[in-house]
């Protein structure tokens, strides 16, 4: 069984929705194949149209700063463009019903932001019953596109389904409560052939009060819906094709990758090449459940498959990333040399100063460290002088290479450092899992460095 996930783009106007619905035709006749002994699914999970939450969270602002006007005529443009996607369902009673839900939410709505408007107070519990609209009439607007289209769907609160803790904004899922959930609700669904259709994003405590996972989180919707329901994979859709080999505005040759693991994903996601949080796809890991990233605008590409682990592709490296703008210091001192508690001095004054250090590397006196937020560079560097020699270096980038490949291949930095070529080396850094390799480098010499590592070991 498939869970299928759609994500903004996907749901953000009424020609995406018809791709949508040929989409899960496709993945229906697929579960209903012949040769398929288990007919059942696929389950499908949305996020608000393209756009709303950021709307939504808009409207809750305007209501903490008093406006209720603005905050209200806000829920009606918003309620208007879900009304409009509700053209998209071609059965009339359907549509009638699902306008009517829509009336009567996005009305409630409206009532709501007047009171919060008079209060001048917005709590993160009203922040979640606010966000949740947008997933709740998307995913209703969906099923019944579905339904009227010829697809048996059925429509799911995902309050009743998804438990969580009650950290609005950010919950967490009850994994053992919310597994018991589904199974009551889906399994009778999917035994009748209906297509269970879920918002993403929103759940509930126990007690019914409407949470959040927090913003992106319908993709981490899809991954617990996946691992409590034991699916045997989980489709991301999305509007790009997949992950590429490098940044395409710094790389104009990058390559689709095919597959990748969920580690190399992670190491990737720190660089900015991630079509989605990694972290949200745990569940679906942690039960090994693949997960697939694919382009609903181009639904006939591959996409990328990401797995718990996976086989050699007999390539050294699976992608190679960048990130500009980082600012390197390097602290020294004599005092390091043979002393104990140095390390945990020096890193004690950037917590302190609760900013994060992104890449290190050591020699017996000296430290070298990364950071991308500089904010507080200065009143660290003040610090780290009492007892060290400090100097910074701004405008330098970080060049990383990664892939499952590395470890085996004794001539791989040779390789690399050959095809960087004659660029100063600020920083490199290999970690324990030998997966990946991080260099510091002059942002001047990024561009360059990477079109060359690239050819190098994407030569098609
Ligand atoms: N709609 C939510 C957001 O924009 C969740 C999601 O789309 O994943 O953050
Ligand atoms: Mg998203």
């Amino acid at each position: 069984m498939f869970v299928l996930k759609f994500g903004g783009t996907s749901v953000a106007d009424q020609a995406a929705i018809v791709r949508l619905v040929d989409i899960v035709r496709a993945a229906r006749q697929a579960a209903v194949a012949p040769e398929n002994t288990d007919p059942r699914g696929p389950i499908v999970v949305v996020s608000a149209l393209g756009g709303a939450t950021d709307r939504l969270l808009g409207i809750a602002a305007e209501a903490g700063a008093g406006d209720a006007d603005g905050a209200r005529e806000n829920v009606r443009l918003l309620l208007e463009r879900y009304l409009l996607m509700a053209g998209v369902i071609t059965d009339d009673g359907l549509r009638e019903d699902v306008e009517r839900y829509l009336g009567v939410e996005f009305g409630a709505l409206a009532r709501v932001v007047s009171a919060l408007a008079v209060l001048k107070e917005v709590s993160p519990r009203w922040l979640d019953a606010i966000a949740a609209i947008g997933e709740l009439a998307s995913s209703r607007i969906v099923a019944a596109a579905l339904e009227s289209r010829g697809l048996a769907a059925a429509w799911v609160d995902a309050r009743t389904v998804m438990v969580t803790t009650a950290e609005h904004t950010a919950a967490a899922p009850l994994m053992p409560e919310t597994e018991a959930r589904m199974t009551a609700v889906l399994v009778p669904l999917l035994a009748v052939r209906k297509i269970p259709v879920i918002g993403g994003f929103v759940g509930a405590t126990a007690d019914g009060v409407t949470t959040t996972l927090g913003r992106g989180g319908s993709d981490y919707s899809a991954a617990i819906v996946g691992a409590c329901m034991g699916a045997s994979e989980i489709q991301i859709w999305t509007d790009v094709d997949g992950m590429l080999t490098a940044d395409p505005r710094l790389v104009p040759d990058a390559q689709l990758v095919p597959q990748l693991s969920f580690d190399e994903a992670s190491e990737l996601a720190y660089f900015g090449a991630k079509v989605l949080h990694p972290a949200t796809i745990l569940p679906a890991m942690a039960k090994n459940i693949p997960v697939r990233i694919l382009n609903s605008r181009n639904p006939e590409a591959r996409g990328t498959l990401i797995t718990a682990s996976r086989p050699s592709s007999g390539l050294p490296l699976t992608a190679v990333a960048s990130k500009r703008n980082v600012t390197v210091v390097d602290i020294s001192s004599t005092r390091m040399l043979m002393a104990h508690g140095f390390l945990h001095k020096l890193f004690g004054v950037f917590e302190h100063h609760a900013t994060s250090v992104d890449i290190v590397t050591t020699s017996e006196v000296s430290v070298s460290v990364t950071v991308d937020d500089t904010r507080r560079l200065s009143r660290i560097i003040d610090d780290l002088r009492a007892f060290a020699d400090v100097t910074r270096q701004d405008d330098m980038a970080a060049l990383c290479v990664v892939g499952e490949g590395i470890q085996g291949d004794a001539l791989f930095v040779s390789r690399l450092l050959q095809a960087i070529g004659p660029v100063p080396i600020r920083m490199l850094s290999q970690a324990a899992e030998r997966r990946n390799i991080t260099i510091v480098i002059p942002d001047s010499d990024l561009s360059g460095a990477l079109t060359r590592v690239h050819a190098e070991f994407f030569r098609p």
